[in-house]
């Protein structure tokens, strides 16, 4: 199995749930946005050697191409892109480039090497702004941002290679917000820069690193007027993919499936579950709305219980947790590589 964004967030506990599962996995990262380091956790906790990792970026044809060659690879997940909508918006080109071009440069090799199974990370941000209630996948799409665009026009690509060719198959998940981290809390959401994201950012304010967290917008035609999103545990998100890869052979061509819990919940109601999470308050602030994001989105997840019969265990409550024991034994991220988890008393051994 090769892994594009092996070492991110989604892709490093994706590549521990694949060697859990027996899976040969060959990891492409250039580490844009993570470090070696988490590699050298996913292998401490798995207790398995990832086949090969190699430094690359995935629009470097020719290196791309030498992997395929080394290695007899049957499957792709491909997670590796810039995912930041809001940075998506002040500099779009690099959001087309790396995510529509790594895309094409991917579809090209596994061409040319006669691989034909592809499990494609998409986003419920390529419906936009789309009211409040359960999006599914028949919502129309309409990207807020660059980011959800770029997306949109890879699943488009996608769609067009299955249509001219009878053996391509790929599984199209489009994420609500995956977050939350490993249970034994070596793995996690790491972001290079400001967290985009909620739950990072909360967590570094309850351990300290911030001052407080602020909240793009008050104002939101909401209950509490803070954004909803649909918070889906990373461990359900990357378990959904190796139950996808059972399904890849179900039928040729493209399909598309949301992949979240199918509950929304508010930046306050996140703030107060995070707050008991961690035995403090989260000290906030209210921000103006942030460009590029919208009021509401909520995925209605139930074509992929129909699907697969598979749905999602862990609720809010275990993305925090989770969150915060992650961030409590790593403050500073990988960056001291197991710094606070050695002072937690762990010897850095695979957990039993
Ligand atoms: P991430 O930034 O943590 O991981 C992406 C990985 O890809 C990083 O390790 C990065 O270094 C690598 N990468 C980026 N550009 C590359 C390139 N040109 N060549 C090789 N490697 C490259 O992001 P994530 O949260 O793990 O997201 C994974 C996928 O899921 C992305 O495609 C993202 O768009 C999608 N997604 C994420 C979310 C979310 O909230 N995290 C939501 C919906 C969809």
């Amino acid at each position: 199995m090769l892994v594009t964004g092996g070492a991110g967030f989604i892709g490093s506990h994706a590549c521990v749930e694949l060697l859990d599962h027996g899976y040969e996995v060959i990891v492409v990262d250039d580490y844009t946005n993570s470090s070696p380091q988490v590699l050298a956790r996913v292998e401490r906790v798995a207790g398995r050697f990832v086949g090969a990792v190699y430094e690359l970026d995935i629009r470097d044809r020719r290196s791309l191409s030498a992997v395929f060659e080394r290695h007899s690879v049957d499957a792709v997940m491909h997670f590796a892109a810039l995912k930041s909508p809001s940075a998506s918006l002040k500099s779009p080109v690099p959001y087309y480039d790396t995510n529509v071009g790594g895309t094409t440069a991917l579809l090209r090799a596994m061409h040319e090497h006669g691989v034909h199974r592809l499990v494609f990370s998409s986003t419920c941000a390529v419906y936009g702004d789309a009211g409040p209630g359960l999006l599914d996948e028949s919502t129309p799409a309409a990207p807020a941002a660059p980011y959800g665009t770029s997306k949109w026009i890879s699943e488009q690509i996608l769609a067009d290679v299955c249509r001219h060719c009878p053996d391509c198959t790929v599984l199209c998940l489009r994420y609500a917000n995956p977050a939350g981290a490993h249970p034994s809390g070596m793995l996690g959401e790491v972001p290079s820069d400001v967290p985009d994201n909620l739950l990072p950012y909360v967590a570094q304010v309850a351990v300290g690193r911030r001052e407080r967290l602020r909240i793009f917008g008050g104002d939101y035609p909401t209950p509490d007027g803070t954004a909803i999103r649909d918070y889906i545990h990373v461990m359900d998100t990357v378990e959904a993919h190796r139950v996808a890869l059972d399904h890849l052979a179900d039928a040729p061509g493209m399909r598309v499936f949301n992949i979240g819990l199918g509950q929304g919940s508010s930046v306050l109601d996140v703030v107060a579950v995070f707050s008991a999470a961690c035995g403090r308050q989260v000290p906030y602030e209210i921000a103006p709305r942030r460009p590029g994001d919208v009021a509401s989105l909520v995925a209605d997840a139930s074509a992929v219980s129909r699907a697969w019969g598979w749905r999602p265990t862990r609720d809010l409550g275990d993305v925090c947790r989770d969150a915060w024991r992650f961030q409590q034994l790593n403050p500073r991220g990988y960056r001291e590589d197991g710094e606070g988890y050695r002072a937690a008393g762990h010897d850095g051994q695979p957990p039993a």
